[in-house]
């Protein structure tokens, strides 16, 4: 482990790859902060398609919190206007082929809109909002795996341009794809084999506590060991689960105080940067009991850095911060209620 600041390598066991932590790189770690804010563009009186009374500039919904609400909802899950899969085609028969396999690219992309008012974003929701948006992820999931074809399920959210969003009002998107994406199944493989070796899950093995940023009833929040970015935040259930669908209401209030001091804590240390937030599940089909290796969790992470041709060519990340380093950071920022 690195006790001084000279390089180290470590291995990511959840993902299986290396990740450089060159602290000689950085500037000190309270010293980081996003060169964009990625919430200067909420202008109060700004309105745009996601924004309540503009449900008819949108693309079809598939239903809304509460359910018979109207203008007064609190969240919508609608069709995505320009998806990049479509829902109109059969779904394929993927089988392995040769150099040039295509199907069609059937799979459903959709958009969660998180709230009915341009300016608020995810942090400023309460605790139970951010409980609704994440039952409102469950919902979809839970209708999307009714479809054989379906194999896995992503939910993901871009918050600002420089991290790849589009619309500046605060919402998320979910696409079920008829095959598992590449990243998932390498981290499947990586924790199963993980499993076998150690006999333990890779995520209920963490235990360090100079990672850990929170605790919960339910959830950690911990800076990963190898942290592939700086000031990354993963939350995990506290208890092993495979499949984010598990979570139940009581799990998702407690998740919903816990995602809003993630993002109150890393806005208020970093200057409210861009980020994105992907949830990390199993794949369908398999059942919680058989995946003792495969443990869902929640990835933030800040839009600080640019990747460049080193991480391109090799795959492998340099963080110049310290996991332990980010996370005390991360535990001391004190937030206001
Ligand atoms: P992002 O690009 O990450 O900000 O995500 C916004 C998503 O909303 C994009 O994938 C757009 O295709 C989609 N979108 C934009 N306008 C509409 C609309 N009026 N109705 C439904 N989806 C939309
Ligand atoms: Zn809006
Ligand atoms: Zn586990």
């Amino acid at each position: 482990m690195a006790t001084s600041r000279s390089p180290e390598i470590r291995k990511d066991a959840v993902h299986n790859r290396w990740v450089i932590f060159s602290p000689a790189r950085a500037r000190r770690p309270s010293d980081f902060k996003s060169k964009t804010d990625a919430a200067s563009d909420a202008n109060p009186h700004t309105a745009c398609p996601f924004c309540a009374g503009h449900e008819h500039e949108c693309a079809p919904e598939i239903f809304r919190f509460p359910p018979e609400s109207t203008l007064d909802w609190k969240v919508r899950v609608i069709q995505n206007l320009y998806p990049a899969l479509s829902r109109d085609l059969d779904p394929p028969d993927v089988q392995c082929g040769g150099a040039q396999l295509a199907v069609a690219g059937f799979g459903f992309h959709d958009v969660v809109i998180e709230s009915p008012a341009h300016p608020i974003h995810l942090n400023h929701l309460s605790p139970p909002q951010i409980a609704d948006v994440l039952l409102a992820y469950k919902k979809r999931i839970d209708q999307l795996r009714g479809f054989d074809s379906i194999k896995y399920v992503q939910v993901f959210k871009n918050h600002g341009a420089t991290a790849g969003a589009s619309m500046s009002h605060s919402h998320s998107q979910i696409l079920a794809l008829p095959i598992i994406p590449p990243a998932a199944s390498a981290r499947i493989q990586s924790m199963k084999e993980h499993f076998e070796q150690t006999g333990e899950c890779a995520i209920c093995q963490v235990k360090q506590q100079d990672l850990l940023i929170h605790e919960s009833n339910h959830f950690k929040s911990i800076v990963p060991f190898a942290a592939t970015f700086p000031f990354e935040i993963w939350i995990i259930p506290r208890r092993h689960s495979s499949h984010f669908h598990d979570l139940d209401r009581e799990m998702a209030d407690d998740l919903g105080g816990v995602l809003k001091l993630m993002l109150v804590k890393m806005c208020v240390q970093l200057q409210n940067p861009p980020y994105n937030m992907m949830v990390h599940s199993a794949p369908l089909g398999a059942e919680s009991t058989q995946l003792p290796f495969s443990h869902w969790f929640i990835q933030i992470v800040p839009q600080l850095t640019v990747v460049g041709g080193f991480e391109l060519g090799t795959g492998c990340y340099i963080n110049p911060v310290l996991p332990e380093d980010a996370a005390k950071v991360l535990r001391e920022v004190s937030v206001q209620d």
